[in-house]
């Protein structure tokens, strides 16, 4: 296990922000883990967990033990005649993982397809996409406290996943790592086609039924043409969250929009955050080295050598604008350092 110092996540975020660790470490296992977390407790550095880099905002350099997650392995550890249990190492590739499942037709996430980042990220903010969330498969996750090292286990219960968002990004926020996360997965499965134009796209693939590789191959299609790689241009996906108005405040918008689109909740109505962006014209906004997606209003993008302050700035003009002329308040969804 090596310590480096003042080491650049410039390739280690997808916003490509040019910032610097001041001490680093890559933690491949749990004996690993024990000892960078017993190392942060004697310097008393205050540690943060970093996984694929591709949900959060580098406003700085981070003066602090960054503890880069790459515990791996893909396990089938019990089955019965319905589901298969795959404990899952928090360093695995998200997508990786997708595709292992659908080689072994083992349904469930094959709506979440190409989403970036690692397995132990995504129960952070219960990550979703195409009709389907990480806890409808969730069985429970494996977690080390930072404060003493110990071992705790999190059940779906514990997890309290929300849209976007669970215990992990509120009162247990940055207190536990997430080192395996153990799914339920499916022998039998329910195709969830009915999301956007997944069931026109596996037609148009050339598919005649769906299958967990048509709805796969669909969403990853779909995907590459609604969202910027961030290869190409850095970015965080969704910098917002699609807020939740309640009834009367969603009719009052109608009024004076009414084009409006909202989706009932049981906590109101969701109004799509990229039609708000949108209608108060920052689409396609750019402001030197830094924007807003040209095709899709939820993601701010860093063209090149743009500054994690820079977005963060224009992320608060985008809120304040979207309050004064809604009255609605925009929730980020990245995380903001
Ligand atoms: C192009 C693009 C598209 C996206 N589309 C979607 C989408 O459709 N749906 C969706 O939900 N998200 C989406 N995202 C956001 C992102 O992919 C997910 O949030 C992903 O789960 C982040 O994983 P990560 O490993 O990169 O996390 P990081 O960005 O490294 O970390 C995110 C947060 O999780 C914490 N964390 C990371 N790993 C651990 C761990 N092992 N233990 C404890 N804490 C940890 C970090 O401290 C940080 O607070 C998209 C992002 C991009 C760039």
């Amino acid at each position: 296990m090596k310590t480096e110092t003042n080491k650049s996540l410039l390739h280690l975020n997808t916003f490509g922000l040019d910032q610097v660790a001041a001490r680093f470490i890559t933690i491949n296992d749990e004996t690993e883990l024990a000892d960078a977390l017993q190392i942060a407790r004697d310097l008393e550095l205050p540690v943060f967990i970093l996984g694929g880099g591709s949900n959060i905002l580098l406003t700085k350099d981070l003066d602090c033990l960054v503890l880069k997650i790459n515990i791996k392995g893909i396990e089938l550890i019990r089955e019965d005649d319905k589901y298969v249990w795959i404990k899952v190492g928090a360093g695995e590739i998200w997508h990786e993982f997708v595709l292992h499942a659908i080689r072994n037709q083992w349904g469930g996430v094959e709506n979440l397809s190409l989403i970036p980042g690692t397995v132990g990220a995504s129960p952070m903010q219960n990550i979703g996409a195409y009709g389907a969330e990480i806890k409808d498969v969730f069985d429970h996750l494996e977690s080390v406290a930072l404060a003493d090292g110990t071992r705790t286990l999190f059940f779906a219960q514990d997890c309290r996943f929300g849209y976007r968002d669970s215990i992990f990004k509120q009162e247990a926020k940055g207190k536990f790592v997430i080192t395996r996360v153990i799914f339920r997965l499916n022998k039998f499965f329910n195709f969830n086609t009915s999301y956007g134009n997944i069931a026109s796209t596996i037609q148009e693939l050339g598919y005649t039924e769906p299958s967990l590789k048509a709805i796969s191959d669909a969403v990853i299609f779909i995907r590459k043409q609604k969202l910027p790689d961030p290869t190409v241009i850095g970015n965080a996906g969704s910098f917002f969250k699609n807020p939740v108005v309640s009834v009367e405040k969603y009719e009052r918008i109608k009024t004076a929009h009414p084009d409006v689109p909202g989706f009932p909740t049981t906590e109101g109505v969701k109004i799509p955050a990229a039609w708000l962006i949108e209608r108060a014209g920052w689409k396609g906004k750019r402001l030197g080295p830094i924007g807003v997606h040209a095709m899709q209003p939820l993601v701010l993008v860093n063209y090149g050598g743009g500054k994690g302050v820079e977005l963060l700035s224009l992320s608060k003009d985008i809120t304040d604008d979207i309050k004064e002329k809604f009255d609605v308040q925009l929730e980020t969804e990245v995380n903001i350092l």
